[in-house]
């Protein structure tokens, strides 16, 4: 591993190096504290039931809101982000349609080995620093603190956009003890006058720019919803059997990123040979074995396939 002159960097800096130097696409660090716009938010939302039936959306609100109360002594978030944007396959342009980051391994321990083995990197630069690695997995608001640590906006189609990998990236975190001095670079919001995503979305999930009314989104209604589809909603799956990549597909901020340079978040080949169309037919058992391992595999062969047959 590459020696990091002291001299010269800050400390954000040389985390930003062993970030790099692990394969992460970008990294940036901000304090932790309360975040107070996202609380009004976030109570906003819930109480307009718009989470649908993940009433996990609920609990752990102060945990969400603050990391020093899920983390104690917590004094900075250092924010990742790695892309997982595989192109164009069939899997997720032909229906019945696979959202492109469940095409590889499960990323929540691809991005949470990484983050450790940061940890560890960071550990032998600056000595005692303990610190949690998450990914999609625990109370923690991932955009919020992506966006304070200069990595991007909040698209109107409510994801992270980064300037130059779009919106096809996972965001993991590792929050730390250690102080970290940090230089905030607010990124403007790009969106500008756009409304493509708002535009193309379906079922009009996008209820207000970065609002997503959940009970409505293709992505919810084929992975998270746990009671049967009516059949209105059934209707309005689009060919899309896990997740809905529409409001990323049409946005220009997506149209000139390139693939990522991560193998570990490539597609699987088994499901890559897979023809689309054997999606509404595979049994049980060869669901099992390709889709092992992967976001598919949590949601089950019996929702997929019959939201595949729609
Ligand atoms: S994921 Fe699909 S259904 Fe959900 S907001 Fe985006 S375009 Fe609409
Ligand atoms: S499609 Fe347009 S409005 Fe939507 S997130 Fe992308 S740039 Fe923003």
């Amino acid at each position: 591993m590459k020696e990091i002159e002291q001299q010269t960097t800050t400390n954000e800096q040389r985390i930003r190096l062993l970030a790099q130097q692990i394969g992460f696409d970008a990294c940036g660090v901000s304090p932790v504290g309360f975040l107070s716009e996202e609380d009004r938010h976030i109570k906003h939302w819930l109480a307009e039931g718009m989470n649908g039936e993940m009433a996990y959306m609920e609990r752990n609100l102060e945990k969400r809101l603050d990391p020093r109360v899920l983390v104690p002594n917590a004094k900075s978030v250092i924010s990742v982000l790695i892309s997982y944007y595989p192109g164009n396959p069939k899997t997720s342009t032909e229906p019945p349609k696979i959202s492109r980051y469940a095409l590889s391994h499960d990323y929540h321990g691809v991005v949470k080995d990484k983050l450790h083995l940061l940890l560890e990197l960071i550990q032998k630069e600056f000595g005692q620093v303990n610190g949690r690695a998450f990914v999609d997995s625990a109370p923690v608001l991932e955009k919020a603190w992506a966006v304070r640590a200069s990595l991007g906006w909040v698209g109107k189609n409510s994801l992270l956009i980064n300037p130059k990998l779009g919106s096809y990236a996972f965001i993991g975190e590792l929050i730390v003890d250690l102080e970290i001095e940090s230089t905030p670079l607010a990124i403007r919001n790009h969106c500008g006058t756009c409304i493509r995503c708002i535009d193309a979305c379906p079922t009009g999930a996008i209820v207000s720019p970065g609002v997503i009314d959940s009970r409505k989104c293709i992505s919810y209604l084929t992975i998270e919803k746990k009671s049967a589809l009516t059949d209105e909603e059934l209707k309005v799956l689009n060919g899309w059997c896990f997740g809905c990549d529409i409001c990323q597909e049409v946005c220009p901020w997506n149209s000139k990123i390139t693939i990522s340079k991560c193998e570990e978040l490539m597609p699987k080949q088994e499901i890559m040979s897979l023809l689309p169309a054997e999606m509404r037919t595979i049994s049980d058992e060869k669901f099992n074995i390709i889709f092992k391992n992967t976001p598919l595999f949590r949601t089950g062969w019996k929702k997929v396939v019959m939201n595949s047959n729609q």
